[in-house]
């Protein structure tokens, strides 16, 4: 039996599910079996969970600023509020469980303030220096177009063998605070935090860009970085199929 790993879903205002294939084909290649959970299912989240092995919070629109305590910036995109509310719940609950989780793009952002830290509502108008990279990249989704320094001997490091990689981006938010718990373990050259990760738990954690478009697109990191979670899944399985 494979890990079975759910997977959150994106929204045409609120009337059409989406996931691009990317993401479901790069968790079957990594020997997962997807399952996607559409929004509004907030008060069955301990019976989605009961049938996964761990959950990955997918890329999409902006997350809400309420959540971290500030007014809507002018540059703020669309948001979806029940999608929101049903991540930010399926964090807590994952985490609690010590469930694998792992998050993309805007699943990076969602972990984050789910757990108290906040966003730059747009990279653009809020980080103020010359050498800020372009993050929403107009290259194919494939294409990587900057680095991420990883801190060595970190999780990511030790999962993707590597303290350098070149990643795609497609995001105009990013990490502003950290929340207390995740630490910072890659940025690119401007300091812009591209992966976080909880150390005490044995796979939480988060990148910024989307690794599902170079893992299906044959890149050996990328493919190591899916293979690592299911791998966390697998062994978050057998554990709980002992107890
Ligand atoms: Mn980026």
């Amino acid at each position: 039996m494979k890990p079975i790993i759910v997977l959150t879903t994106r929204y045409l205002s609120e009337q059409t599910i989406l996931l691009n294939a990317a993401y479901t084909t790069a968790i079957i290649e990594a020997g997962g079996l997807p399952i996607l959970v559409p929004i509004g299912v907030d008060s069955d989240i301990e019976q989605v969970l009961s049938l996964a092995d761990g959950v990955l919070l997918t890329g999409g629109v902006d997350v809400d600023p309420a959540y971290f305590g500030e007014a809507q910036h002018p540059k703020l995109g669309e948001v979806v509020p029940g999608r929101d509310a049903l991540e930010i719940a399926l964090v807590k609950a994952t985490m609690s469980k010590g469930m694998p989780l792992f998050g993309i793009c805007r699943g990076h952002q969602v972990l984050n303030v789910a757990l108290g830290g906040s966003l730059y509502q747009d990279i653009d108008s809020q980080i103020d220096r010359e050498d800020l990279l372009l993050h929403a990249q107009k290259e194919a989704r494939v294409e990587a177009t900057h680095f991420v320094d990883i801190v060595p001997d970190s999780q990511l490091a030790r999962i993707v063998e590597s303290d350098r990689i070149a990643v795609n981006s497609f995001h105009h938010q990013s990490v502003k605070d950290v929340a207390p718990v995740l630490q910072v373990i890659a940025q690119s050259s401007d300091d812009v935090i591209e992966a976080l990760v909880h150390e005490d738990l044995p796979f939480c954690l988060s990148v910024q860009w989307h690794p599902e478009e170079q893992a299906c697109a044959g890149d050996i990191i990328a493919r190591k970085l899916f293979k690592g979670f299911v791998d966390a899944c697998e062994g978050y399985k057998s554990i709980a199929a002992r107890s």
